[in-house]
């Protein structure tokens, strides 16, 4: 770690298999960063536990001022526990994330939603107003309004994969039609083998043949942009936005994604006139931890009565 002498923050991305931490200076100034595996299926204490060890080694024993979290799931903002999680985590739903960290690490936690946490890194201070959409296994979904990010009264705002009227695909949810369907990884590897019989590890294996001229592999991607772009416009219309940016796996391929979001915009912008911007991430792999750590620098910056 660079030498630096005042108090730490972290950032913590707790993801369905590995847990990336970055520790920042005051000013999101990146003073290093480290991966672990997450394991999951044994349940939250040891995701905790894998969590905290992992900022140990990075922050060598040096105060943490206080540490966030981006994690998936349904987050009980107030008490930072796990509303509601996928199947793939043990024990995580309940689970109180916030005080479990807080104990082990001996600093103020805050947890936010990973893609909530995502739009929080992303977006610029001219991006007041501005809808995230993480194309990864699933499609996630947040919104920024006045700068504050929108939660809703269930901690569930923003999920725009599961929207329906694009088709009728059945979704992971059990519901048909949804944007997920067409636009997160897992469909797009789904879309290819439908349209050509040939099995794909993934998304990642369609880009390449798209890359090569492979007609349904460009087929696919397009229909994934329009989707995406039509979802973005819908959103844009409702809530007086301008801004989109998409991140996630999928959105490494925006070369391909971008002929389907240009389709949309031609006919379905906004009718407001106002101009549609959809955008790629550009923080990568950091982009939750440093959202994580913009949300526990505000809480950080709050003054304890
Ligand atoms: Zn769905």
């Amino acid at each position: 770690m660079p030498s630096f002498e005042g108090p730490l923050l972290v950032g913590i991305d707790i993801g369905g298999t590995k847990i990336a931490v970055l520790v920042c200076d005051e000013s999101r100034r990146v003073l290093a960063r480290g991966e672990a595996p997450a394991p999951v299926a044994d349940g939250g204490s040891a995701v905790a536990d894998a969590a905290a060890r992992l900022v140990h080694q990075l922050t060598s024993g040096r105060t943490v001022r206080a540490a966030g979290v981006g994690a998936a799931g349904v987050i009980d903002h107030e008490s930072g526990s796990i509303r509601a999680a996928s199947a793939t985590f043990t024990d995580w739903v309940g689970f109180p994330l916030a005080s479990e960290l807080a104990d082990r690490l001996g600093c103020v936690v805050t947890v936010e939603n990973d893609v909530n946490a995502f739009l929080l890194g992303e977006a610029s201070p001219h991006e007041q107003d501005v809808l995230g959409v993480m194309l990864g296994t699933g499609v996630g979904g947040a919104v920024l309004m006045d700068g504050e990010l929108r939660r809703g009264p269930h901690g569930a705002a923003g999920e725009i994969g599961h929207t329906p009227g694009y088709g009728d695909l059945l979704c992971t949810c059990g519901q048909t039609g949804h944007l997920e369907t067409l636009a997160s990884g897992t469909s797009i590897a789904l879309r290819y083998t439908a349209r050509t019989g040939r099995t794909v590890a993934g998304s990642r294996e369609v880009a390449a043949l798209a890359d090569a001229g492979d007609a349904d592999a460009l087929a696919v991607f397009r229909d994934a942009g329009r989707a995406l772009g039509t979802a973005c416009a819908s959103a844009a219309a409702l809530l007086d936005i301008s801004d989109a940016i998409v991140g996630g796996g999928v959105a490494r391929a925006w070369h391909l994604l971008q002929p389907g979001i240009d389709d949309a915009l031609r006919t379905d912008a906004p009718v407001t006139g106002i101009p549609l911007r959809i955008r790629p991430a550009t923080h990568g792999a950091d982009a939750v931890a440093l959202g994580a750590i913009a949300s526990a620098r505000a809480l950080a910056l709050v003054p304890v009565a």
